[in-house]
């Protein structure tokens, strides 16, 4: 995909927008966000601009996995945390505000302040069974 002239991530990929880069590959790099979650709160960014997880070339998917999970371990070995989410937020409705698709990497500590944010409560069987039918057909 064509890069838009004003996508931040792509400014932070061409050295125009200063970053706190930790990691880069051929395909990827990784750089502190900077209103982090928790210490050490972390993105990992295709070098190659697409908005998001539906756009997203296969291989820059792969590799920006690949990336989340080298940054982790080191995240491990240097921060120490007790564990980790990775996400990513595809779309307005599900928290994405910067349009060029990237992965979190959010060390997470016991301590920390960080809140499951769905109520997990029994669904209603037909309801999840239907979905599930409609998905595999
Ligand atoms: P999302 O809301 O999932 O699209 O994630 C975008 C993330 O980019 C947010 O966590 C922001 O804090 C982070 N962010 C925005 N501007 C910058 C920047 N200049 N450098 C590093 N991280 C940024």
């Amino acid at each position: 995909m064509n890069r838009p002239d004003d996508c931040l991530f792509c400014g932070i990929v061409a050295g125009t927008i200063p970053s706190q880069t930790v990691d880069s590959d051929e395909r990827t790099i990784s750089f502190m966000d900077i209103n982090p979650a928790t210490r050490g709160h972390a993105l990992v960014v295709p070098k190659r601009h697409s908005t998001d997880l539906m756009d997203v070339d296969d291989e820059d998917l792969a590799a920006s996995i690949a990336a989340a999970r080298r940054l982790a371990r080191r995240m491990d070995e240097v921060l120490q945390p007790d564990g980790f989410n990775v996400l990513n937020a595809c779309r307005p409705a599900g928290w994405q505000t910067v349009f060029h698709y990237h992965l979190h990497v959010i060390p997470r500590y016991e301590d920390d302040p960080l809140k499951l944010p769905w109520i997990p409560r029994g669904g209603d069987e037909d309801e999840i069974a239907a979905i599930a039918e409609k998905l595999r057909t």
